[in-house]
């Protein structure tokens, strides 16, 4: 079996070239969903996919879709995704990098003569970070049913322009039959926004899919007292309950081992003076687990430690879990052909959950998806310090090319005529 490879410089050259639409000073992109940034995006984008012989189409959500036909295009279509929106001072890499190392799949099949025997679909999802307008991944999420577009018409940004408004203003607002449909596969190549990779020196990986979440609100009530003339056996301390519950989170997440999290991050004291024993205080826990079973055991556990630290401390805890997330799993055949297209690289299969959404996450609801992560720097994201060197960009569009490949029977040799 031959080995295809992109061609990294040339993805490197395309990803430093989108990052002039929006640059900022300190080498970073500010390209928000809808704003003229991003209309010179997708209009740069959209002569690159034409050049590169796919044919595009606009949704009435402002997706764009460059089809790649196949031997055989009335078999559904293998899908390669992302956006080319940020956020505000983002970074080059974050989603321009799954468009364009798909652009690269591109034009490296056409320069070595392959055709696959199902259509290919290269697509640009609209406000993936749902920066402007809440919430994230909007438009892979109208095309997975969990939002409408009557809705999403509606968002309005800090100005109080909809999102209807802008769309047609950049000349980005298609129709309805043209959203990208179910597919074969969806495979999404991004980087990994987290330091997992460089703390195991390797360029690429595996996402086994993302994150479940729940959050949860806990309010503590003891009783605010003098600091000076109350002993501490006679206390209600509600700061003293907050501090266990700290804790008890993290032990609580640490348990089931990576990449299993907790986190307390907000916390509220009152009344917040240096003499005065704390009367209530309100915190914030956020758990993360890849399976539901396991967030609701991290919620059990939670619970049953809040009793425990309740009766010590001689205050009322009480929980409410006011928002979670399922977790998505990612298709099992999928993420075993981005292992051995990885291994093809003579890399390591890596395995790793995303702690973050991905428009991944919604299209694995209609779709057999995976997604493949390269190593970020210092794990930084969603800053204008972003970065992944360009060795590890070429590896993962190597990746993403094997693993289409692999979902295409009868392909991957050129085509004899
Ligand atoms: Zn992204």
């Amino acid at each position: 079996m031959t080995t295809h490879r992109v061609n990294g410089d040339r993805l490197n050259q395309t990803l430093q070239e989108l990052a002039r639409i929006g640059a900022t000073d300190a080498g970073g992109v500010t390209r928000l969903a809808l704003t003229d940034e991003d209309r010179a995006g997708r209009d740069l984008l959209r002569q690159w996919m034409e050049a590169a012989g796919l044919a595009v189409r606009i949704d009435d959500l402002g997706t764009m879709t460059g089809r790649r036909p196949g031997r055989n295009d009335a078999l559904p279509p293998a899908q390669i995704g992302s956006h080319i929106d940020t956020v505000r001072q983002g970074g080059r890499y974050d989603g321009a990098l799954g468009v364009l190392g798909g652009l690269e799949v591109i034009r490296s099949l056409n320069e070595a003569g392959i055709e696959t025997d199902q259509p290919l679909e290269l697509i640009n999802w609209t406000n993936e970070e749902g920066v402007r307008f809440e919430p994230a991944m909007m438009a892979s999420g109208v095309v997975a049913g969990r939002f409408t577009i009557a809705d999403v018409y509606q968002k309005t940004d800090r100005n109080g322009h909809t999102f209807g408004d802008e769309l047609t203003r950049i000349g980005y607002r298609g129709d309805a039959a043209s959203r990208p449909g179910p597919a074969a596969a969806y495979v999404e190549l991004h980087i990994e926004q987290g330091p997992v990779l460089e703390s195991r020196d390797a360029p690429v990986g595996t996402v086994e899919g993302i994150l479940g979440i729940t959050w949860i609100d806990i309010t503590v009530t003891g009783h605010a007292d003098h600091a000076g003339p109350s002993p501490l056996s006679l206390r209600h301390d509600a700061l003293l309950a907050a501090g266990r519950i700290v804790n008890a989170v993290r032990e609580i997440a640490a348990r089931d081992g990576d990449p299993v999290v907790g986190t307390v991050g907000r916390l509220d004291v009152e009344p917040n003076l240096i003499n005065v024993i704390p009367g209530k205080v309100t915190l914030s826990a956020d758990f993360r687990h890849p399976t539901e079973r396991g967030l609701d055991r991290m919620v059990g556990e939670l619970e049953t430690a809040c009793m425990r630290i309740a009766k010590d401390t001689a205050t009322a805890i009480d929980l409410n879990r006011f928002w979670s997330i399922l977790p998505t799993p990612f298709d099992p055949a999928l993420l075993k052909a981005v292992d051995e297209a990885t291994a093809t690289f003579g890399l390591p299969a890596q395995r790793l959950w995303s702690g973050a959404g991905h428009d991944a996450k919604y299209i694995a609801e209609i779709t057999p998806a995976a997604m493949i992560f390269v190593r970020s720097q210092g794990g930084l994201s969603h800053c204008e310090d972003e970065y992944s060197a360009p060795d590890d960009i070429a590896a993962g569009a190597n990746v993403l090319l094997g693993a289409v490949l692999a979902t295409s029977t009868g392909s991957g040799e050129p085509n004899p005529d």
